[in-house]
C-alpha cells in the first residue's frame, strides 16, 4: 500500500479542493446577469441620449453625466470581458451576441478581443512566454534584463513605463485606434464588423448632431473610461510580491490566486 500524503500530494489535494471551492461560483445567475447587463447598457443608452439632446444648452448636465457614462463603459467592458470568458450568461450565442453589443460603446472589438485575452489566460505570468505586443499592460522585464539593456534601451523603457505616457496617453491610442487595425488576418473578420458598426452608428450620429458633438461625446465618454480601465488592469497585474512563474510549473489556477491582485474598493 503506498503511503498517500507526501508535499507533493497534500498540494494536489489542497488545489482540488480550492477548485471545488471555487466552482460553486462558476455557474452564472441569470437573474443577476440580465438585471447586470440591461442596467449597465440601458443606463448608458439613456446617459448617452441625454448628452447628445442636452449638449447645445445644459453644459453643467452634460459634465455631471460624462464621468457617469464613463463609469458605465467601464462597467460595460467588464460585462464584455465576462461574455469573452462565457460567463455572464450560459448560453455562448446569448454570450457572444451581448459581447458584440458591448463592443460598440467600448470600441473592442468582441471576437478579436476575446481570442487574444483567451492566450493571455493561457500563460499570464508565465516568465518564459512574454513580450506578446497584446500584453504590454500585464508583462514585466526582471531587474537582470533592465541591468542588461543599453543606456538608450533604459531610456525607451522608462519613457514607456511612465504614468504620463502608459496610463494616459497610450489606451486611448489602443481603444480609438489600434483597436481598428487587423493584426492578424484572415481570423479578424470581427474588427472589420465593429469598424463597419461602428462607422453606421457614429457616422449616423454625426450626420444628425455634427461631427464636432459627436467626436467630443464619444471621447469624453470613452477617454476616461479608458485610462480607468487600462490603470485597474495595470494594478491587478503589476504590484510588490505578484508572482512569476517558470513554465514548467506554471498552471492557470495558481496564476490566477497569485498573479493578481484584489482591490478592496469603496462601496
Ligand atoms: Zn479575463
Amino acid at each position: 500500500m503506498p503511503h498517500l500524503s507526501s508535499p507533493r500530494i497534500n498540494a494536489v489535494n489542497d488545489r482540488m479542493s480550492d477548485i471545488r471551492s471555487v466552482k460553486t461560483y462558476q455557474p452564472p445567475h441569470h437573474a443577476t446577469s440580465i438585471f447586470q447587463a440591461v442596467t449597465t447598457i440601458g443606463s448608458l443608452l439613456a446617459c448617452y441620449a441625454a448628452l447628445f439632446m442636452g449638449i447645445s444648452h445644459h453644459i453643467y448636465a452634460v459634465l455631471l453625466l460624462l464621468p457617469i457614462a464613463s463609469g458605465l463603459a467601464i462597467r460595460t467592458f467588464t460585462l464584455q470581458h465576462d461574455c469573452g470568458h462565457g460567463s455572464l450568461f450560459r448560453s455562448a450565442v446569448v454570450n457572444h451576441h451581448v459581447g458584440r453589443l458591448c463592443s460598440l460603446f467600448t470600441l473592442t472589438p468582441y471576437d478579436h478581443w476575446r481570442r487574444h485575452h483567451a492566450i493571455h489566460h493561457g500563460d499570464w505570468n508565465d516568465i518564459d512566454s512574454r513580450r506578446r505586443i497584446s500584453d504590454i499592460y500585464s508583462d514585466c522585464t526582471t531587474v537582470y534584463e533592465y541591468y542588461k539593456m543599453s543606456p538608450v534601451e533604459r531610456i525607451v523603457y522608462r519613457i514607456f513605463k511612465n504614468p504620463i505616457i502608459s496610463i494616459f496617453i497610450i489606451p486611448p491610442i489602443i481603444f480609438f485606434i489600434v483597436y481598428r487595425i487587423t493584426f492578424d488576418a484572415p481570423r479578424s473578420w470581427g474588427v472589420h464588423v465593429t469598424n463597419l458598426c461602428l462607422l453606421l452608428l457614429y457616422g449616423g450620429l454625426a450626420y444628425h448632431f455634427g461631427v464636432a458633438t459627436t467626436v467630443l461625446l464619444a471621447f469624453g465618454v470613452v477617454y476616461p473610461a479608458a485610462v480607468i480601465g487600462v490603470a485597474l488592469f495595470l494594478v491587478q497585474h503589476k504590484f510588490e510580491g505578484v508572482h512569476w512563474e517558470r513554465s514548467e510549473n506554471w498552471n492557470a489556477f495558481e496564476a490566477a490566486l497569485t498573479g493578481c491582485s484584489f482591490l478592496r474598493l469603496p462601496g
